[in-house]
């Protein structure tokens, strides 16, 4: 980890907005896709000069690394997005820290103990569910299968819990048909659930979120290539 001066992440920044700029204009004028910043890799003071830069929303893959950095950062006006799996041991946490976004929802049972500890704290939380549309076994999710289902019983017993979309993580693979594949099974699940309400496709990362976009997603996940 190391600090990079405000030029070289303006670089970056510039870099990956053109980039979701030429993607998402191939889908429509009218696709519209948000930037969130995967800051894990990177020191805290990375995220306020990316912030000076324009930039809003990060994300983090750990409670821990999450409530340190909101803490530390408490003064800016950022928008926190909690992307990585989480504990049951951790949900207390994460409730109290109120992050915009639980992108990382990934089975009925974890959101019955969710919706059970936000009831008890009388607050909600906006979540998407998480789809393994790889299917690989190191990835935590729904299956693309059961999705559906999940997601309706979420919303019919899990009333703290406000369902805004999905999230998926694109096949772990150099074959780019591969990767496309997992993406497009995603998007046609979201696609599915638009009738149920459904406003986000999270999918597309550091190699992969302008094949990402194409597929219809409206959210990627950048971290690495905003800190080389
Ligand atoms: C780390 C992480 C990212 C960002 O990864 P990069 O490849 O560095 O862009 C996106 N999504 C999730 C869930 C992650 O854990």
């Amino acid at each position: 980890m190391s600090l990079l001066n405000k030029e070289r992440l303006r670089t970056n920044l510039d870099e990956v907005i053109w980039n979701i700029e030429q993607a998402r204009i191939t889908v429509s004028e009218h696709h519209i896709v948000k930037l969130v910043t995967v800051a894990k890799y990177t020191e805290p003071e990375n995220i306020s000069t990316l912030y000076e830069l324009g930039q809003r929303a990060f994300g983090e893959n750990q409670v821990q690394q999450l409530k340190e950095r909101m803490e530390l950062l408490d003064a800016l006006p950022l928008e926190w997005h909690m992307i990585g799996t989480l504990q049951k041991n951790k949900i207390n946490t994460l409730i109290d820290l109120r992050p915009s976004l639980m992108q990382s929802l990934d089975g009925l049972e974890l959101a019955m103990e969710l919706n059970k500890k936000l009831a008890a704290k009388e607050t909600t939380l906006s979540c998407l569910l998480q789809i393994n549309a790889a299917g690989e076994e190191s990835k935590s999710g729904v299956t693309p299968e059961e999705a559906f289902d999940i997601y309706q019983a979420i919303k019919e017993s899990c009333p703290q819990i406000h369902l805004k979309g999905v999230m998926s993580i694109g096949a772990h693979t150099e074959e780019r048909k591969t990767i496309q594949q997992s993406f497009e099974c995603t998007q046609h699940i979201y696609e599915s659930l638009q009738k149920e309400g459904a406003t986000i496709c999270s999918m597309g990362m550091s190699s992969d979120y302008q094949l990402a976009i194409k597929c219809g997603s409206n959210l990627v996940r950048v971290g690495s290539a905003l800190f080389k």
